[in-house]
């Protein structure tokens, strides 16, 4: 590219620039689009979903438990008639019991007073749902392929740059480009990491008995082993396997032949779904806790796990970041219809108090969760069996983690109420 080029200033990409088209990023997307606001949304990915393959035939070995507040948004969207006459598998039971000890806890969409606890869905089906909607959507621009590199202040606000060196720039630019946001780091904002002792290892498989719609978690000595259900085709007889150990065992786990994993898996779940037989590959994921120490800069914002990434054993991450998507999309619509500058830094602030506090919370108490169960100490056993027992038979306390657990928190925006 030339001097004068480089010199030239960069294109204006509407008042917000995405970067990270992901499930966080999309559905920032599809709120701001569907309330008619100019969005550029950025991916570096070479192109869309492939809508026919998403939620056909074996599940994606992604997937997460989205509570029925993030139903209620994708609803408003338009999204979730998509994914439901794809696949999306309700659970109306929990089942959380300590393999070390005694102690188990069940929770039921009855006694939450809700038709169901909740939804595991394949990333991959929520995702080119959003696209499907985005592609509606007129004042939307997508762009694939779009890897961006730079990061600037300009006078128009904020400009970022692409891999091949094209500016784009905006009075807003948003980072949801993942745990590894390399936008925050453009930024120069830190984050408090937490490196949590484990990997999770990731694959599907077929139980011989049904889920029954039960959502199940051991806390097994190494970390929690989750069975999340998976229906396919009116057969019940598949589940998502996210089990939390030492890099170590995963690496161990991940190199087993697929009938010695299988066996692993059922004796770790102590036989409750019959023999288990492993229908993908299994794959290990890295897990740390994150925390961005800002969420905000003039011109620029944090969502989803570019602000947090947390422990997946209470399956909150992606909601958290659907949350708070939901939080900044209404204080910009505000903002709009004030007339006060989308990247004002003060305005912006009303998005980070909002969420950071709810963030934190929920990563100390992931924290918690996975220090108590991670101990090994007879006294640590013991208080958790008795607390477990304890939760299981108090009303009220059962009924505030089922609260949190359903993302009933604190004061939710209009979109998921
Ligand atoms: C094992 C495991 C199990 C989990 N289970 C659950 C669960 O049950 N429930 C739950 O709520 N959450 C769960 N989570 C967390 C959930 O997966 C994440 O919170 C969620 O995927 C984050 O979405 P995101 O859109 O913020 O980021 P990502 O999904 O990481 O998306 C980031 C996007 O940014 C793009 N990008 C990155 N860099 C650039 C760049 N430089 N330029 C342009 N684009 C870029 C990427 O291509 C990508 O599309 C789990 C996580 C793990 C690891």
């Amino acid at each position: 590219m030339s001097a004068s080029r480089q010199e030239e200033a960069p294109a204006m990409a509407g008042e917000v620039i995405i970067v990270g088209g992901g499930m966080v990023g999309a559905t920032l997307a599809c709120l701001l689009g569907q309330a008619g606001v100019p969005v550029t949304l950025l991916d570096a990915r070479e192109g869309p979903l492939d809508a026919a393959a998403a939620g056909c035939g074996r599940p994606g070995l992604r997937v997460s438990a989205l509570t029925p507040v993030s139903q209620r948004l994708l609803d408003g969207l338009g999204a979730w008639s998509w994914m439901r006459a794809r696949r999306v598998t309700p659970y109306r039971h929990m089942q959380v019991w300590d393999a070390e000890g005694t102690g188990e806890v069940n929770f039921s969409a009855d006694q939450a007073g809700l038709p169901v606890l909740g939804h595991i869905v394949e990333n991959d089906v929520v995702v080119a749902a959003l696209e499907a909607r985005l592609a509606a959507l007129p004042t939307v621009r997508r762009r694939f392929g779009a890897r961006v590199t730079g990061l600037a202040a300009s006078d128009r606000g904020r400009e970022v740059v692409l891999a091949g060196g094209e500016r784009l720039a905006a009075p807003l630019v948003v980072a949801a480009d993942g745990a590894r946001s390399p936008l925050r780091e453009l930024a120069g904002i830190e984050v408090e990491a937490h490196d949590t002792g484990h990997a999770a290892v990731v694959t599907t498989v077929r139980t011989a008995r049904p889920h029954g719609g039960v959502a199940r978690q051991a806390f097994l000595a190494e970390g929690p082993l989750a069975f999340l259900p998976l229906t396919l085709d009116d057969d019940a007889g598949y589940c998502s396997i996210v089990w939390s150990t030492s890099p170590e065992e995963a690496m161990r786990l991940t190199g087993l032949s697929a009938e010695a994993l299988g066996q692993a898996l059922a004796t770790a779940i102590e036989g409750r779904l019959g023999a288990v037989t492993v229908i993908d590959r299994a794959q290990a994921v890295p897990l740390t806790q994150r925390h961005a120490r800002r969420y905000v800069l003039p011109g620029l914002a944090l969502v989803g796990d570019a602000a947090h990434s947390i422990h997946p054993l209470a399956g909150q991450g992606v909601n958290l970041g659907l949350m708070d998507v939901a939080v900044l999309a209404e204080e910009l619509l505000e903002a709009r219809r004030r007339g006060v500058a989308l990247g004002s830094e003060a305005w912006l602030g009303r998005y980070a108090r909002r969420r950071r506090g709810d963030n934190a919370a929920m990563l100390k108490l992931m924290d918690g969760f996975r220090l108590l169960f991670g101990a090994r100490h007879p006294a640590l056993t013991l208080a958790r069996n008795l607390g477990l027992a304890g939760v299981d038979r108090l009303s009220p306390l059962k009924r505030l983690l089922m609260q949190q657990a359903t993302g009933r928190r604190g004061r939710l925006p209009a979109s998921c109420r």
